[in-house]
């Protein structure tokens, strides 16, 4: 199983939107996909139907024999979701000694190929394990001024995490989202990520599309709620991407 974070601490650059709509169109391409949602806020669990989530990633981080107990199907077939509950937000005190938490509850999933992490606006201990327990990342940079702001500290602590706790850790790619190809703005940031990134970056870009951002009160990923948008084939395009990556590495 290749597990993948979807990280970048700042908040609003569309981590939840790509984790759970990329999660859906690799279990529609036939992956067998685990999305773990590690945000206390809890959006892709609920952006994919499963509000009323009682127990979920918090519990099964304390029992990680009994990780199906915790693990719940979604709407889209091949994808079940370790729901975020509201115990998750104190779950940063007792992560802050114990960076393993998470790699030591994948290790004992079995079943499939991938698991994707969605996880929280903050470089604290919740996202910490999940640089720890994954082997690769994907970084959504929202395409506007600021862009690149904050990532220097990311890499910081992507390299802190490479040399003590994960030396497997890559950088799989950088995504850009919300890309509004009708502004000068959006192209010049494409030209500086494409250029500080290179081949890093995605070709995939997410562009802004009001459909995606109504698929989560329908509770449906966007390959079932708007099969048809352009955000729909962008995050298609980037499954095909991402699996073409993941199978290289
Ligand atoms: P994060 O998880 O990084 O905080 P979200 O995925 O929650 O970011 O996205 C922030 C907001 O932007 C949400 O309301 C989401 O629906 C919206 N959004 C994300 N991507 C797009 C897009 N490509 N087009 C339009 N709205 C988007
Ligand atoms: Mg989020």
């Amino acid at each position: 199983m290749k597990i993948i974070g979807i990280v970048n601490q700042k908040g609003g650059v569309a981590k939840t939107t790509t984790a759970v709509n990329l999660a859906a169109y690799l279990a529609a391409q036939g992956q067998r996909v685990l999305l773990l949602d590690m945000d206390p806020q809890g959006n892709a669990t609920s952006a994919l139907g499963l509000r009323d989530a009682e127990e979920g990633l918090y519990e099964a981080l304390g029992l990680p024999g009994k990780v199906s107990k915790y693990t719940q199907a979604s709407v889209q077939p091949g994808l079940d979701v370790l729901p975020a509950t509201p115990d998750l937000a104190g779950a940063g005190v007792e992560l802050a000694d114990d960076p393993d938490a998470l790699s030591r509850l994948l290790a004992s999933v079995s079943g499939y190929d991938l698991a994707i992490i969605d996880a929280p606006p903050s470089l604290g201990p919740l996202t910490v394990n999940v640089l720890a327990a994954a082997h690769r990342l994907i970084i959504p940079l929202q395409a506007e001024y600021f862009a690149l702001e904050g990532l220097a500290g990311l890499m910081e602590t992507v390299e802190r995490v490479q040399e003590s706790l994960n030396p497997q850790l890559q950088v799989l790619g950088v995504v850009l989202t919300m890309f509004d190809g009708r502004t000068n703005l959006a192209q010049e940031v494409e030209t500086t990520v494409r250029k500080h990134f290179g081949s890093l970056v995605f070709s995939a870009v997410i562009p802004r599309n009001v459909r995606l951002s109504e698929a989560p009160s329908f509770a449906q990923p966007i390959n079932l709620f708007a099969p048809n948008s352009l955000g729909a084939a962008a995050y298609q395009r980037l499954a095909g991407e991402v699996m073409e990556r993941v199978q290289k590495s």
